[in-house]
């Protein structure tokens, strides 16, 4: 029995605006402009009535946040799961501006949601539903207005249906979505650009850090489309990857893990517990254990003020969306853990979608060797912005990142005549 998933705290959106409140002051901005920043820009909540296989109808609830959209179309997944709420969306909306205008393309902040299970939903029944949200939300996205994408119980499948769905009504659109099949107008490289950006993002900080990626010791919580690619990446790169988990638990092997043979085990099994020669652990085992890297890569608030003190990695590295508390955040810093934020790490995602968005727009096709290399551009510039901050100014990288984007997004906002 899989345990449903804890929403995020109630204050969620509160913690990202705690993160921000350090930046605005910072870089001094006015009142206004604070307040325009914080909020999001517009939020739309819908009822999606679903036929479902047995015959019954079941009225899911979904919601599209538009947070800021100064920089370009409002940009951001779609998340289906049962924790799924105004809150988590609105945060979720807010880190994509913050995100896209780190690494510095043209799109605002973003983020969708459907409260359903999408594991006990069948396909026919996951493909109805998207096409009621996509009907639903159809008057406020746009290739130049919003752009959805997949997330956290979706995929491009779901992606192919949004696009379908939207383009019954509009015509062949295939830029209203990205991360789509690749044989639909997807991008090569898409699907693996999150994590291999955070693998980008993590090489150039183990250099700057004095560490070795040879060898290095690494815990990976979620074995999805962002966990599973840093651990085959980073596999293949010689590090040392000793455990991982799903939302049925972990495993831990000490001598590490043989990344071929657990993919082969994941793909019969669709889970990482009783790979042969592990020890079977609990998520909350698996974010305590010592290690160099710990990548959280799964949910929110992972690392919280509950396990804060037992946390024993050298280094954290955010792949998935605020996995880490503000309060646990400050303990992390007073114990000297660099902790390399989300809205750097996981970014990947979506310069792989503005890719894909752009080769849309031009009717062309990259090859894959283009994507990741460009990825790794970006990514590394990114790096570099925060590092240098990190660097002049002694504070965290998480504070350098959103110092970075805030002042960007004001700028844009006040040169727009948006106050
Ligand atoms: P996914 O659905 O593909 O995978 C999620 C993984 O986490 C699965 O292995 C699942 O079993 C595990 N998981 C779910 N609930 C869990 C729980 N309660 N405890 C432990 N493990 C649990 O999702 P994904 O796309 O890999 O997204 C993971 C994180 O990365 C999310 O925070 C998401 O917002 C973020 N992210 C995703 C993308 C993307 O393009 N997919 C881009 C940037 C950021």
């Amino acid at each position: 029995m899989i345990p449903a998933r804890k929403p995020l705290r109630a204050n969620s959106f509160e913690e990202i605006n705690l993160f921000l409140n350090r930046a605005f002051d910072r870089i001094e901005l006015d009142d206004g402009m604070r307040e325009l920043l914080q909020r999001p820009w517009r939020e739309l909540t819908v009822s999606l009535p679903v036929r479902m296989d047995d015959g019954h109808i079941e009225v899911f609830t979904g919601y599209r946040v538009q947070h800021n959209g100064a920089r370009g179309p409002y940009k951001g997944g779609v998340r289906y799961d049962l924790a799924v709420n105004q809150h988590e969306v609105r945060a979720l909306a807010s880190l994509m501006t913050w995100k896209t205008a780190l690494v510095d393309i043209p799109f605002g902040g973003g983020k969708g949601g459907v409260e359903c299970n999408p594991r006990d939903m069948s396909e026919g029944e996951l493909n109805r539903l998207t096409r009621r949200y996509t009907t639903s939300i159809d008057h406020i996205i746009g290739v130049n207005r919003d752009i959805p994408a997949p997330d956290m119980g979706t995929n491009s499948q779901t992606m192919a249906w949004m696009m379908d769905a939207y383009g019954l009504i509009h015509g062949y659109t295939p830029g209203i979505v990205t991360g789509k099949p690749v044989d639909l107008g997807g991008s090569v490289g898409r699907e693996s650009a999150p994590g291999r950006g955070a693998v980008y993002v993590m090489t150039e900080a183990i250099r700057d850090l004095g560490l070795s990626i040879i060898g290095a010791q690494v815990v990976v919580q979620g074995f999805g489309q962002v966990g599973s690619w840093i651990v085959r990446i980073l596999g293949e790169m010689g590090c040392n990857v000793i455990a991982v988990s799903d939302i049925k638990g972990g495993i831990l092997v000490e001598s590490g893990i043989d990344i071929n043979r657990l993919f082969e085990y994941y793909r019969e099994a669709k889970t990482v517990i009783g790979f042969p020669g592990s020890d079977t652990i609990t998520n909350s085992e698996l974010i305590q254990l010592p290690c160099d890297f710990l990548v959280p890569a799964a949910i929110e608030s992972v690392v919280n003020s509950d396990n804060a003190d037992l946390i024993k990695a050298r280094v954290i590295v955010e792949a998935a969306n605020h996995p880490i508390t503000p309060e646990a955040d400050d303990v992390m810093n007073d114990k000297g853990i660099p902790v390399l934020p989300d809205i750097l790490v996981n970014a990947g995602g979506v310069v792989a979608s503005y890719f894909e968005w752009t080769q849309n727009l031009y009717q062309h096709k990259w090859e894959e060797e283009r994507v990741n290399e460009e990825l790794r551009k970006i990514m590394v510039g990114a790096y570099d912005v925060v590092k240098e901050m990190v660097d002049r100014d002694g504070i965290t990288y998480r504070d350098a990142a959103f110092a970075i984007s805030v002042k960007r997004v004001a700028n844009v906002a006040k040169m727009r005549g948006f106050i």
